[in-house]
């Protein structure tokens, strides 16, 4: 049985992997090229930083094509990981539990939370390589009532060199990303196509035939007996709208929004990001030096590096983005989602300032990076693992499958979803 995976991220890489030892004959097609991490020293752009040289955040591209960042709106960036292994590879390698709106479509997703789980043997980052000023801000939090707990990450902290920069890809190999999966997924046989972007489905009736590619500019057509769609928030449902099938504007973020203040001396970015979060019921806070607002952010220039010190709120936004058939992106925060951004701010506030961190607390830009919401599973969807508007042979494995915003690290989630729909396909072809 011949089976396209599109995507290499957190769902495409869980359903290759998977699908290929379940016995089928798996292609997969990474719009992206192979992943390198960034490797420059970022020391020489400091003073051109402070003078606003760097220009906007567009021309990070030049040195990172694989961070892809969209404006979705005048005040809302949207990233993603346009290459192999998808948005993980940019991640802080935080692996959380997280299901949100799932309890209310009736899908339990224990048992791939904790087969995953048990592979990636999630731990927190040691405690005594906390930045003293991090250890002081959990310490406030604790003492404010604020339940913090260290974060589960699958990072290898003897391989960890603490140079912050997670999300601009681990040179040293010290996290985990969905490239592990995709490398035993091509060792079991699988084949992965880089550089060859899905621009539709094709359809026979209601039945998928294949897909429509373009490969290093050439157009192809791909011939497969069932497809599996996981080209992340974005990219999923732009492939449909361009086959001619309705989405849902229901696009979330997860909205990221970082309150900076200054300590001498900090040196925040000498740690892992979020190494501890407090949980509230739409956000988290978590210490967090955030590298798009420190090299972007007008209001962020004045302050150096190593006296810059950040602590996040991490909002469960509105579902109200849309993805149209050009691939443009429209999305907004809402009245609702700025209300709960200032309470999540000032509460923020008040642990910095306890901390010792001084004044100007400044915000950071707004940016999103778990794209989720746009196929979103509902209650009678859920024994199938997928809507039933989705036409035969044809499956998503992302986290647009999601219909809830999180406010918590995705990954576990995507992943999990992914296991699930193989079941279901496993289960649905093992009958035929
Ligand atoms: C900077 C950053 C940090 C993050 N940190 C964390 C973290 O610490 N912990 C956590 O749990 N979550 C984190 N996340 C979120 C998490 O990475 C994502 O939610 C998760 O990877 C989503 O998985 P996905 O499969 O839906 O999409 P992705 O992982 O984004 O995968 C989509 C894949 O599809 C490919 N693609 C897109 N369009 C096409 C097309 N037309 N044809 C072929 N291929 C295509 C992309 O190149 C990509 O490989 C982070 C995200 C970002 C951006």
């Amino acid at each position: 049985m011949k089976a396209i995976v599109v995507g290499s991220g957190a769902g495409g890489a869980t359903v290759a992997r998977k699908l290929q030892s379940n016995g089928f004959n798996v292609n997969i097609l990474e719009a992206g090229s192979p992943f390198k991490p960034f490797t420059r020293n970022i020391s020489w752009s400091e003073p051109l930083r402070r003078w606003g040289l760097l220009g906007g955040e567009g021309n990070f591209r030049h040195l990172f094509p694989h961070m892809n960042m969209v404006h979705s709106s005048a005040d809302l960036l949207l990233v993603r990981g346009l290459t192999t292994g998808g948005s993980t590879v940019l991640s802080c390698g935080n692996i959380v539990r997280t299901h949100r709106g799932l309890e209310e479509i009736g899908l339990d997703l224990t048992p791939e939370f904790q087969k995953l789980e048990d592979e990636l043997s999630p731990e927190p980052f040691p405690h005594e390589r906390w930045r003293p000023l991090t250890s002081e801000m959990y310490h406030v939090a604790e003492d404010m009532g604020l339940n913090p707990h260290p974060t589960p990450k699958a990072v290898d902290p003897h391989l960890c060199v603490s140079c912050g920069l997670c999300e601009v890809g681990c040179q040293r190999g010290a996290r985990w990303d969905s490239r592990r999966f995709l490398k035993q997924a091509t060792r079991k046989g699988a084949t992965l196509h880089t550089n060859c972007k899905v621009e539709k489905v094709i359809l026979e009736g209601n039945t998928v035939k294949g897909v429509e590619v373009n490969h290093q500019g050439k157009k192809k057509s791909l011939k497969a007996d069932l497809v599996v769609l996981s080209a992340g928030g974005i990219g999923t449902p732009h492939i449909l709208r361009n086959s001619g099938l309705e989405i849902e504007n229901r696009l979330w973020a997860d909205i990221v929004l970082t309150l900076g203040g200054v300590t001498p001396g900090a040196r925040q970015l000498e740690e892992p990001p979020m190494v501890w979060y407090t949980e509230h019921k739409d956000y988290i806070l978590s210490p967090y030096l955030d590298i798009l607002s420190h090299f972007f952010h007008k209001p962020w220039r004045k302050v150096s590096v190593k006296d810059r010190v950040g602590l996040m709120v991490k909002l469960a936004d509105t579902e109200n983005g849309s993805v149209y058939e050009d691939g443009a992106v429209e999305k907004h925060l809402t009245e609702h989602d700025v209300e709960r951004f200032d309470e999540a701010i000032s509460l923020a506030k008040e642990v910095m300032v306890s901390a010792g961190v001084s004044e100007p607390l400044v915000k950071g830009m707004y940016n999103g990076g778990h794209l989720g919401g746009t196929v979103p599973l509902e209650k009678e969807d859920v024994p199938f693992m997928k809507p039933s508007w989705l036409p035969d042979g044809l499956w998503v494995a992302d986290l647009s499958l999601a219909p809830r915003s999180q406010g918590m690290p995705t990954i576990l989630l995507t992943a999990a979803l992914a296991l699930r729909v193989v079941r279901e396909i496993t289960r649905q072809y093992e009958k035929r």
